[in-house]
């Protein structure tokens, strides 16, 4: 599965399983409270609840009562779990609401009379009558009695209560969920994560030079990929690194030969032990052009594998240019006694650098006098190959093993630099492919050992 994929349905899994239970919970807990809170009101209200009549048969058994101060501390006495509030009329004349520290406003309805009930924090509740009230007979006149019980007034502070418990509880709750979600991010994050730690280790290996560093690639999603390709990257640096070393090498040995030959014979000249004459300039030349060769050819192959180079394309006719090539070796051939037939079979235009061409074809008939000499045999042939025209050069030499073959294009390989004369740098066939690719054609050897090989240029001839 893709990371991407991944972490979105880990993201999704466990926000919804989060909000699932935080919904949950509060559920329970906002039940649980509601049915507590409702068996403790029903029971108390039960309790103390106080009858009409009841209380007008009491106020009758007294002595008739002077007015409503007198009427509200007969009834304070007599009912001590009460509050009263005594109306003239629709206006609020006398209350003991005090009693339990609450401000009590009347307002008059249509439908009987609401009482609000301020507490000392400033809550309030509101009760409605929708009865008209009792009416008790005073000296000074009719009054009209309402009453609540105690427990119903605290009833207000029970709700208080119950909001606390239910926040509390949604805290709660709240606190545990997110405690789950970091636990729940850090998990993922540490699983998201921990390969990514490892590649870090890993890069830090390969900045100290561990060039060897793999990494095993057990997953299939783009953290396997990158995987992937820090091994490529490895891989690809290695070798770049192997080919550095080569080449430095290499090179050091290669100018090192003429650069050698040229200071010990002018100290010889200087010491008189050789005359300073034209061949002893003509052996200094030599070794100078030796030098200037590999100068150029290193300069050539820079510059064709940064695609500097600049080419000259003309619409020819390969075979053209290799009838001349092969025309100016038939000496050589005859010389070495080697047989060098042409085959030509197409003779339609490719768009090349002729003189790049040449260059191309000259280092691979060199190569063929220099490693095949012994299987007697350059064969050189243009045939068509679909939209494409081929020169192969075939040799009956020592051929070439497969890993061989993939290495001889790259710069300075030389299968057996004993072997290579002076002129042999290991360059020839690294630029040939260059500048091969940069005319978009191709090089490619073929080859089974004991059996010679192939090289075959390709070129995409005209539509
Ligand atoms: P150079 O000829 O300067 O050594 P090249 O790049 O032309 O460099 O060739 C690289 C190597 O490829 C040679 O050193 C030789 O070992 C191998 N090679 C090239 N051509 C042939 C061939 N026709 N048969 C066998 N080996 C060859």
């Amino acid at each position: 599965m893709k990371l991407t994929s991944k972490i979105a349905l880990l993201v999704a899994v466990s926000t919804l399983a989060l909000l699932g239970s935080y919904y949950l919970l509060s559920l329970i807990s906002t039940n649980n409270a509601i049915v507590d809170f409702q068996e403790r009101s029903s029971v108390v209200i039960g309790d103390a609840l106080l009858d009409n009549k009841l209380v007008l048969s009491e106020i009758r058994q007294h002595p008739p009562l002077q007015n409503a101060e007198e009427l509200l501390s007969f009834l304070n006495r007599q009912y001590s779990n009460q509050f009263f509030a005594v109306f003239n009329g629709q206006k609020l004349i006398a209350d003991n609401f005090d009693r339990a520290a609450l401000k009590l406003k009347s307002t008059s309805l249509a439908s009987g009379v609401q009482l609000t009930l301020t507490d000392q924090n400033g809550h309030k509740s509101v009760i409605h009558f929708k009865n008209p009230g009792l009416n008790v007979d005073v000296n000074t006149g009719p009054l009209t009695l309402y009453w609540l019980p105690e427990t119903l007034v605290d009833q207000g502070k029970k709700q208080d209560r119950l909001k606390e418990q239910l926040n509390n509880d949604f805290t709660l709750t709240l606190l545990a969920l997110s405690l789950v979600a970091i636990v729940l991010s850090w998990l993922g994050a540490w699983y998201f994560l921990l390969p990514l730690k490892v590649l870090k280790a890993n890069f830090k290996q390969l900045e100290q030079g561990m060039l060897d560093t793999r990494m095993p690639v057990a997953r299939l999603d783009e953290v396997g990929e990158i995987i992937h390709s820090f091994n490529h990257l490895a891989a690809w640096l290695q070798d770049m690194n192997q080919q550095y070393k080569h080449m430095s090498s290499d090179l050091a040995h290669e100018l090192r030969t003429p650069l050698t030959g040229i200071q010990s014979r002018i100290e010889a000249m200087q010491d008189g032990i050789v005359p300073s004459d034209r061949i002893q300039l003509g052996y200094l030349l030599s070794d100078l052009e030796a030098i200037k060769r590999i100068v150029e050819d290193l300069n050539l192959l820079s510059l064709t594998e940064a695609r500097q180079l600049k080419i000259h394309p003309q619409w020819i006719a390969l075979a053209d240019v290799v009838v001349e090539i092969h025309s100016n070796y038939k000496e050589r051939a005859r010389a070495e006694n080697m047989e060098m037939p042409l085959e030509i079979l197409d003779r339609r235009e490719a768009s090349v650098d002729v003189s790049r061409l040449r260059q191309i074809l000259i280092n691979l008939l060199d190569n063929g006098f220099k490693y095949a000499a012994e299987g007697g045999y350059l064969g050189v042939s243009v045939a068509p190959e679909s939209e494409w025209t081929t020169v192969r050069i075939t040799d009956q030499g020592p051929g070439l093993s497969k890993n061989q073959q993939h290495k001889i294009f790259e710069r300075f390989y030389r299968q057996d630099p004993a072997r290579s004369d002076k002129k042999s740098l290991g360059l020839g066939l690294a630029i040939s492919r260059q500048l091969a690719e940069l005319m978009a054609g191709s090089l490619e050897v073929s080859s089974n050992t004991d059996r010679g090989c192939t090289f075959i240029l390709r070129f995409r001839t005209q539509p």
